[in-house]
């Protein structure tokens, strides 16, 4: 049984990282031009975004996935996204010791809920299998986070 104020805990730690929204490629002229609106965050179907530090508009992937239908950017006034022609972010998960499989419980929520396919479970000899993500394959959706039982996968930036 996981316990659920440690877990809690865990959330709460990392909902204090800023997640940029997608197609915003400079967070520093986003801050600069961003007036906090709130257009992006009321365009946005998945209900993902949320007012983070500042009051600028961030990404809570507990709430749910990107689906990237470009709503916010369409919606913002001030024109800060870049098009859809382009990628909307260079991230992809990561997944921590907290993960039930490192523990030797078996758990492939994350692989479930992955329509990408990124998250392939390896059998060990020894223990259950263990999730490996395939960052090639990962769209950084954010889709694996929510349904974590224990928190354990976090979104990583790609060093350009
Ligand atoms: S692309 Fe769509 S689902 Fe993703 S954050 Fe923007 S409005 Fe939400
Ligand atoms: S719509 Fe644009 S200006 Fe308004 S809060 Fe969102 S990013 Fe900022
Ligand atoms: S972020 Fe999306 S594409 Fe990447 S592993 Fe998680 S569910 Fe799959």
């Amino acid at each position: 049984m996981v316990d659920q104020r440690r877990r809690f805990f865990l959330r709460s730690a990392k909902m204090a990282q800023q997640q940029s929204l997608p197609w915003i490629k400079d967070i520093g002229a986003f801050t600069d031009h961003c007036t906090r609106c709130g257009e992006c965050e009321r365009a946005c179907e998945e209900q993902i975004i949320v007012s983070g530090d500042g009051g600028f508009p961030t990404i809570d992937f507990n709430h749910g996935e990107c689906t990237f239908c470009f709503a916010c950017a369409d919606s913002c006034p001030e024109g800060l996204f870049h098009p859809n022609t382009e990628p909307p972010w260079q991230q992809y998960v990561s997944i921590d010791e907290n993960c039930l499989a490192q523990k030797n419980i078996e758990c492939r929520s994350c692989h479930d809920a992955c329509d990408e396919r990124a998250i392939r479970f390896q059998h060990r000899l020894g223990s259950v299998a263990q999730p490996e993500i395939n960052v090639k394959d990962c769209t950084g959706c954010g889709a694996c986070i929510a349904p974590c039982p224990t928190n354990a996968i976090t979104m990583e930036q790609q060093q350009a």
